[in-house]
């Protein structure tokens, strides 16, 4: 399957980063696991008085089949990689800058090495090879002490590294190192034996009984037999996979049971397949070595032959000839004992349709005969299940292709002109680049939201192949304000597409380039073949069912169903609460396989919770379409044909009693499901979505203009948030010379601490001469917070309880006392535009809010909305009651048409009494709030206090 090998290993052996030649040694296989180690030192933000997290360090751990190091400590998670990635390098004797300069040198490696497999010492140490040489010497007469050549050429390492340095197609077909090992045997015939047909190899002088005798001590308390589940995969495709139970005697070797069950004398005639599935587990394919690997293994090439078993052979992605066994079974380097894990026909379809993108995604949720893979990424916060990055690089691993290759370009919103500069980052291996932007603002921090909130990000993602051919390319167009986003749009971009294709695998080319267009795909179909040149026999296979004729059922007409969908029936009074685009879904389901007339039913997957976003495609389309025609608290009961029975299979225990159903009777599934609760889109998704510039940008730009009016040198932002407002500020030029931050959340505050750090530090031109940010509540008083010209107040009242927001109002206006105090809240009549459904009479009890009322505030923190007539009743008292005057507007929509202002604004005005001083003095200095940053522009630095 791979071509252009010999030269290409050459050109990488000096390139690569010691994880990529892991990972070209491994595959899956490496485990790598990288754990925080935390150090409370430095934040990123001098002066920041907020204990931070970071700089968080990283620890990796790599765990091979045969080894397992840990990394020294690295700011950076990658760095602890490539660390750890060195060391088992290192301890496995490639390294990657030498090159062997003679044919002779790995040659000699190569015997010294079996010379050490088959020493004394070796037998007793914690190795996988190690285990089947202490087992092999429990075999009987002369194959006691034969180890299958097979289990040599893949359990050893450093051995297979040796055979991939003397050829590299050894990676591709590993079967190759079989005629290594028996050379390599053939030239210790001191040491060791190999006999004439067989593929095997023995040690010449036995061990001594000293460690014989220990061996056996130690074997003693293990005296039970096992039964370990494994599939038997005919080579014949007409022939089902069924299940075998391997009887593992404990005084036998594992490998002659396997043999046994693929109908040859013993283990020496097994083959075993590179190891696949989970790093922790040892799954292989076993199969019977062709007579023609017995004949001549001499031969520079082993060629196999025989019929191709093609299922087995999709899986490892070697060629596997006859009928194969696939079972978790072997030694690991964690202990002497005999690893095994059962391997069931249910983990068997899990595992093949893990390889398809939806059916990935289908695992991740639980919920494979519900869950499809979304066909839009909108948000992180609204996605459920493994992201669309994970699971194309989890795919790309699977069939064994390069790791994705992501490029993130940075567009820069502020400054337009510069926009043709863009930065184009690389980013390999699906590790994130959080800290590599250079562009003058950047901090070296994971806060990437705040940061990055003056750029947007476009992702470019391309697939290679192991041999670096492109097939597949996708620039999709979408901007994200969080380049991880739009890593995870552009990855769901080719996901979609390659799940159209696994859809149906025999689709004409220009079906697949009509659908590549609308996703800007572009893909080189003689490289995309090659590379999935299995999965269409594999999966249509599955597809095509078991020869049964899927069951007609009499459709009840229902409009605006999905025609798949059969007899529905919708139960429960109607709530009125519905379902709209973009909201989330909150549904318990049941689907169970029932048989024609219902005589038979039996359940296959249910879940009590299971969440998901409305409109993107996140649950099978005839689902989606039932759900919108339901209410919060209503059922659903439904009939659906069967989809493909690989996805049957792989959602029930019971295969053997599921598959005798499919087989005997016409079949349908029934599903069952309530609408436990919808949640309405953020706000501020919404607010993005339905205004430009978006509703948050307009409220900058009113305060400033009220800035601009007033000549204002000083602001206090009541309820700062992450410094939003004060961020975009320093974008304007105003009079402005201090600004002060208030909020209760360390969180927001931090972000706020940074941003702000980061934007003064580099800003030369600004008029700012110091900044605070507090901690504290705004409903306590601080006389730190007294006598600015200009008080904002932004989103913040309706995060409070209605009484707070009251004491707020009070205390501003009667102790604070800005000349200026600008209050904005949400318009709770503009809501029914947002969120394009009616309201439950607003007027009625706005003060009860009841459990749908409160779902349908714009956000979920929200204690409140008020329409327009509460919150002028409000301003206008408050106003009153302090001798200020109150103006009102708003941001989004319009004052003169219903239903008012997206956001409704009181600009309250103080009126100058003659009895107040400008400057006005307070007798209490009382100090509630705690500053957590400071900056000051005289020494030009951030003081910490
Ligand atoms: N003004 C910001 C943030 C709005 S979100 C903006 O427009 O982006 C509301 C903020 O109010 C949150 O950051 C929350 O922490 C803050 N908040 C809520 N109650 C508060 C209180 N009693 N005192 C200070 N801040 C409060
Ligand atoms: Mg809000």
């Amino acid at each position: 399957m791979e071509t252009r090998e010999s030269t290409e290993v050459t050109v990488r052996k000096t390139n690569l980063t010691p994880k990529a030649i892991i990972y070209q040694k491994f595959g899956s296989k490496a485990c790598y696991k990288v754990e925080e180690v935390q150090e409370s030192t430095q934040n990123g933000c001098p002066g920041l008085a907020i204990p931070q997290k970071g700089p968080s360090l990283y620890r990796c751990s790599l765990e091979l089949p045969e080894l397992f190091v840990v990394s020294d400590v690295f700011k950076k998670k990658k760095d602890a990689e490539q660390c750890a990635a060195e060391k088992a390098l290192k301890e496995l004797g490639i390294n990657p800058a030498a090159d062997y300069p003679t044919e002779q040198e790995p040659w000699d490696a190569l015997i010294e090495r079996m010379t050490y497999l088959f020493s004394d010492e070796f037998l007793q140490s914690v190795h996988p090879f190690s285990g089947h040489l202490r087992a092999t010497l429990q075999r009987e007469g002369d194959l006691c002490g034969s180890v299958p050549a097979s289990v040599v050429a893949v359990c050893d390492a450093k051995l297979s590294n040796l055979c991939k340095i003397l050829n590299p197609k050894v990676e591709a077909n590993p079967f190759l190192a079989l005629s290594f090992v028996m050379r390599t045997a053939a030239q210790l015939s001191g040491s060791v034996v190999t006999t004439k047909g067989n593929l095997s190899i023995q040690k010449k002088n036995p061990y001594p009984s000293e460690i014989i005798e220990l061996i056996d001590i130690q074997k003693s308390d293990s005296l039970q037999n096992t039964m370990v589940e494994a599939v038997h995969i005919p080579f014949s495709l007409d022939k089902t996979v069924q299940p075998v139970r391997l009887n593992i005697l404990s005084d036998g070797y594992y490998l002659d049971a396997i043999a046994q069950k693929l109908g040859v004398t013993d283990a020496n005639k097994v083959l075993l397949s590179r190891a696949i599935g989970k790093a922790s587990s040892e799954t292989r394919l076993h199969f019977a070595a062709p007579e023609s690997a017995m004949l001549d293994v001499s031969a520079d090439l082993v060629n196999l032959e025989g019929p191709l078993n093609v299922r087995a052979s999709y899986f490892c992605g070697q060629s596997i000839y006859g009928d194969a066994i696939m079972a978790s079974i072997g030694y690991t380097w964690r202990s002497k004992d005999l690893f095994h894990e059962d391997i069931s026909l249910q983990s068997y379809y899990r595992m093949l349709i893990s390889k398809m993108p939806s059916g990935n995604y289908k695992l991740s949720r639980e919920a494979i005969l519900a869950a499809e893979l979304p066909s839009v990424f909108t948000t992180k916060s609204n996605w459920r299940g493994s992201f669309p990055r994970e699971i194309l690089c989890s795919f790309c691993r699977q069939h064994r292709l390069s790791e994705p290759v992501f490029s993130t370009i940075n567009l820069p919103l502020k400054d337009q002109s510069s926009s043709r500069s863009h930065k184009e980052m690389s980013v390999t291996e699906g590790v994130e680049q959080e800290t590599e932007y250079a562009n003058g603002r950047g901090i070296a921090t994971g806060d990437q939201e705040s940061v990055e909130s003056a750029s947007m990000f476009r992702c470019k993602v391309k697939i290679f192949s192991k041999c670096q051919d492109l097939i597949i390319e996708c620039s999709p167009e979408q901007i994200y304000k969080k380049s991880n986003d739009a890593i995870h749009n552009a990855s769901l971009k080719v996901l979609s597409w390659l799940n159209e294709y696994f859809k149906d695998l025999s689709m004409p080319v220009e079906k697949l380039n009509y659908l590549a267009d609308v996703l800007h795909i572009q893909f080189y179909p003689e490289n995309f073949f090659k590379a999935f040149l299995l999965c269409s026999s594999v999966h249509s296979l599955q597809h095509r069912g078991k020869g049964r004729k899927l069951p007609e059922i009499r459709s009840v007409n229902v409009p605006h169903t999905s025609p798949d969908v059969c007899s529905l029936n919708i139960e429960g009074l109607d709530s009125g609460v519905c379902p709209s685009t973009e909201s989330l879904l909150c549904i318990s389901y049941s689907v169970s396989l029932v048989t024609e007339g219902k005589h038979v039913k039996q359940l296959l997957e249910s879940n009590d919770e299971f969440e998901f976003e409305m409109g993107s495609g996140a649950v099978i389309s005839p689902l989606e379409s039932v759900l919108t025609q339901m209410s919060v608290g209503q059922s659903a009961f439904f009939s659906m044909n069967l989809p493909p029975c690989e996805y049957i299979l792989a959602s029930t225990d019971d295969s053997e009693g599921i598959i005798s159903l499919l087989t005997s009777e016409t079949c349908c599934l029934d599903y069952t499901v309530t609408l436990l609760c919808v949640t309405e889109p953020p706000e501020e998704r919404m607010e993005q979505a339905l205004f430009s510039p978006p509703l948050s940008k307009q409220r900058v730009e009113y305060a400033v203009q009220h800035i601009k009016q007033s000549c204002a040198t000083t602001l206090v932002d009541f309820g700062c948030g992450s410094g939003s407002l004060l961020d975009s500020l320093l974008d304007y030029p105003t009079s402005l010379e201090k600004i002060v931050g208030v909020d209760i959340s360390q969180k927001s505050l931090s972000r706020a601490a940074k941003i702000l750090h980061s934007k003064l530090s580099t800003k030369s031109d600004t008029s700012i001469k110091s900044a605070v940010l507090y901690d504290g509540s705004i409903t306590d008083f601080d006389f730190r917070l007294c006598g600015f010209d200009i008080g904002t107040c932004l989103e913040v009242i309706e995060h409070m309880e209605e009484d707070q927001a009251c004491m707020f109002g009070d205390i501003a206006l009667n102790y604070f006392r800005p000349k200026i105090l600008i209050v904005s809240t949400p318009n709770y009549e503009y809501n029914v535009i947002l969120q394009r459904s009616s309201l439950t009479n607003p007027e009625e009890d706005p003060d009860e809010k009841t459990e749908s009322q409160s779902c349908r505030f714009r956000n979920h923190d929200h204690k409140f909305e008020w329409t327009r007539e509460q919150f002028n009743k409000w301003a206008t008292e408050l106003a009153n009651r302090h001798n200020y005057s109150v103006e009102f507007s708003g941001v989004g929509g319009s004052a003169d048409a219903e239903p008012g202002f997206a956001s409704q604004i009181a600009v309250f005005m103080r009126k100058i009494l003659p009895q107040e001083d400008d400057v006005s003095e307070n007798e209490n200095s009382a100090q509630n709030c705690k500053v957590v940053w400071e900056w000051n522009s005289v020494d030009r630095s951030d003081s910490s206090l």
